[in-house]
């Protein structure tokens, strides 16, 4: 299984990607997780991938693919989430895959209309210590943000904000719309509606999953 989940900030990509991984046992690179991860050093390349992030803006696509290359390196299963954010990232990571004769076996497409992505991100909580993620909309903290867990306050993500929010889903859909049409054309496309709890769409990715 080597798959690629597409779908706007804010889809439950990050969450749909967590519970295929631990269904099908396949490892996961999470090139936005990467980033944050990264953020915290004080480095010249932190200070340059800081700068993309904050604004909503993607981070250039050879510092991706540098990461995504060492990920996917000889492996025969991975899952990515977050990546190909473009049709040139798309076309990078198609051909390198194609000299190892280690092609996508899929690309999930989750699909979400923009007010709901609005209102899932803005309530977005996220504990910083054990990285467990609240909406104060659908399931929010038993005590006001905090986290159940650690008992410590919660914080937005700094792209979170709701001006960020909404460049962002710009961004993604004029940079999406080629990367959607490149896969099609491959056969290799299966859009998944985003609507509903998290276990319908789980079950709905499982059913495009079984056999890829
Ligand atoms: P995410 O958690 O996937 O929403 O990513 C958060 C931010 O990380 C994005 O808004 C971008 O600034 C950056 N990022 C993540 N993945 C990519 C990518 N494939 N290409 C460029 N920038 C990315």
């Amino acid at each position: 299984m080597r798959i690629a989940f597409l779908g706007p900030p804010g889809a439950g990509k990050g969450t749909q990607v967590e519970l295929v991984s631990r269904e099908y046992g396949v490892s996961v690179l999470s090139t936005g997780d990467a980033f944050r991860a990264m953020m915290k050093g004080e480095d010249k390349l932190a200070q340059k991938v800081r700068s993309y992030v904050e604004k909503g803006e993607l981070v250039p696509d050879g510092v991706v693919f540098e990461i995504v290359r060492e990920f996917v390196d000889n492996k025969d299963s991975f899952i990515l989430d977050g990546y190909p954010r473009n049709l040139r990232q798309a076309e990078l990571l198609d051909d390198f895959l194609e000299v190892k004769g280690l092609a996508l076996t899929g690309v999930v497409n989750i699909l979400l209309d923009e007010d709901e992505i609005v209102k899932r991100l803005t309530g977005r909580l996220v504990c910083p210590q054990c990285g467990r993620v609240y909406n104060i909309y659908y399931s929010p903290p038993h005590k006001d943000e905090v986290c159940d867990d650690c008992g410590v306050p919660l914080e937005r993500r700094i792209d979170d904000e709701d001006d960020v929010i909404r460049q962002r889903i710009k961004v993604y859909h004029r940079e999406m719309k080629p990367v959607v049409d490149f896969y099609q054309r491959k056969g290799l496309l299966f859009n998944v509606d985003g609507t509903g709890d998290i276990h319908e769409v789980f079950e709905r990715i499982k059913k495009v999953l079984d056999g890829k």
